[in-house]
C-alpha cells in the first residue's frame, strides 16, 4: 500500500491551505474531502473578510481555492474519513472506499456539531454507525434509517438501498428542505428508500442496541440507523485525540497530543472564519513537514 507523506483531511480553507503548502513543499500529499469544497465556502453570500478578495462571493472563493488546488495537481479524494488510527510511526486512515496509510495526518473537519441527539454517543457502534460504506454490509437484506445533514448522506442512502431490504431517509440539519429536494429527485428508481420530510429527528431510543429514531412528530424502528454529517467529534474520528470543549486540544505549532497528528481550522476553536482557518493550516502543514523531518 502506498504511504502517503501528509494525509490532509477536509476540503475548506484549513486543508485546502495545508494541502497547497504541503505541496509546495514537494511532499506527497493526499488531500480527503467529502466535497471538492467545504459547503461553509460555497454557500457563502458575501465574504468581506479575505484578505485580497474585497466582496467575494462563496461560490467565487470556492473556485478559486478549487483552481488553486488543480494548479498545483492536488486531486480531492472524495472519501469521509471515518477513523484515523496512530500505528506509532504511521497513520491508518479509514474510509469508505479502504485503508490509506500516511506518515502524519493534518485533521482540517471543521467544527463538530455541537448539538447531537440525544441517545446518539450511547449507541453508537450498537446500532449507530456514521459510516455507510463500512457498516452497510451488516444490514444485508435488513431495514436501516438514515438522519442525513448534507448531500454525501444521499449517495450513502442509494449505496445502502443496495444492501437493505428498506432504507428510512430523513433529511435533517438547517439544510434539510434542501437535502429534500435533492434526494426526492435521485431516488425516483430506488423504489426500497421512502423520504420522510418535515419532521426533525431528535433522539435514538433502544434497550442493549439501537432500535428507532424519534422525530418530533414519529417513531421510526429499523435494524440501524446510519447518521451522516460533514463533521463528527474529534476524539470519535481519532481514538486517543485529546479534546477541549469538543474541539481538538493544539498548541501554538498546530500539534495535537499524538506525535504526527496536526490540527487546523474550525476544528481547533473559535474564531470560526476563514483566514484563521487558511493560516492554521499553512502552520499546520509546516508543522507536519518538519516533523517529517525529525525537527
Ligand atoms: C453561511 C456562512 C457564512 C460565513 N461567512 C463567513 C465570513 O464572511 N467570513 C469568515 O471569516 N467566516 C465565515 N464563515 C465561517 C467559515 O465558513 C468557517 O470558519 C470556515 O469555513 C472554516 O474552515 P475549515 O476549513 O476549518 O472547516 P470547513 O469549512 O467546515 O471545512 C471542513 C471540511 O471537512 C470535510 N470533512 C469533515 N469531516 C470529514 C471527514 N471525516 N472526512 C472527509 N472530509 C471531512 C467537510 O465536508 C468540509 O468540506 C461563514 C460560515 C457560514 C456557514
Amino acid at each position: 500500500m502506498e504511504r502517503y507523506d501528509i494525509a490532509v483531511i477536509g476540503t475548506g480553507p484549513a486543508g485546502i491551505s495545508a494541502a497547497i503548502t504541503a505541496k509546495i513543499r514537494n511532499k506527497n500529499v493526499i488531500l480527503f474531502g467529502s466535497s471538492s469544497v467545504s459547503n461553509k465556502v460555497s454557500t457563502a453570500h458575501g465574504i468581506l473578510n479575505y484578505p485580497g478578495l474585497p466582496s467575494v462571493s462563496g461560490t467565487e472563493l470556492a473556485e478559486r481555492l478549487t483552481g488553486h488546488l488543480a494548479s498545483l495537481q492536488i486531486s480531492v479524494t472524495k472519501a469521509q474519513v471515518s477513523t484515523v488510527y496512530s500505528m506509532g510511526s504511521y497513520f491508518g486512515i479509514q474510509t469508505g472506499s479502504g485503508m490509506f496509510e500516511a506518515s502524519a495526518v493534518i485533521l482540517a473537519c471543521g467544527v463538530a456539531p455541537s448539538q447531537l441527539l440525544s441517545g446518539e454517543e450511547d449507541f453508537l457502534g450498537r446500532g449507530v454507525s456514521y459510516c455507510a460504506t463500512c457498516d452497510g454490509q451488516f444490514y444485508r437484506g435488513k431495514e436501516v434509517i438514515v438522519a442525513g445533514y448534507n448531500e454525501e448522506a444521499i449517495n450513502d442512502t442509494i449505496y445502502l438501498s443496495e444492501l437493505a431490504d428498506k432504507v428510512t431517509f430523513l433529511p435533517a440539519g438547517k439544510d434539510r428542505a434542501r437535502i429534500a429536494d435533492e434526494a426526492s429527485e435521485k431516488f425516483k428508481d430506488h423504489s426500497n428508500i421512502m423520504i420522510i420530510a418535515d419532521e426533525i429527528p431528535s433522539s435514538i431510543s433502544g434497550s442493549l442496541k439501537a432500535e428507532a429514531l424519534n422525530t418530533d412528530k414519529n417513531e421510526y424502528r429499523a435494524d440501524g440507523i446510519f447518521i451522516i454529517r460533514d463533521a463528527v467529534a474529534p476524539d470519535r474520528l481519532v481514538p486517543g485525540l485529546k479534546t477541549d470543549n469538543r474541539h481538538a486540544a493544539v498548541d501554538r505549532l498546530m500539534r495535537t497530543n499524538i506525535p504526527g497528528l496536526f490540527a487546523a481550522g474550525d476544528m481547533t476553536g473559535a474564531p470560526y472564519q476563514y483566514i484563521k482557518a487558511a493560516g492554521e493550516g499553512n502552520v499546520a502543514a509546516i508543522s507536519a513537514v518538519n516533523y517529517l523531518a525529525g525537527i
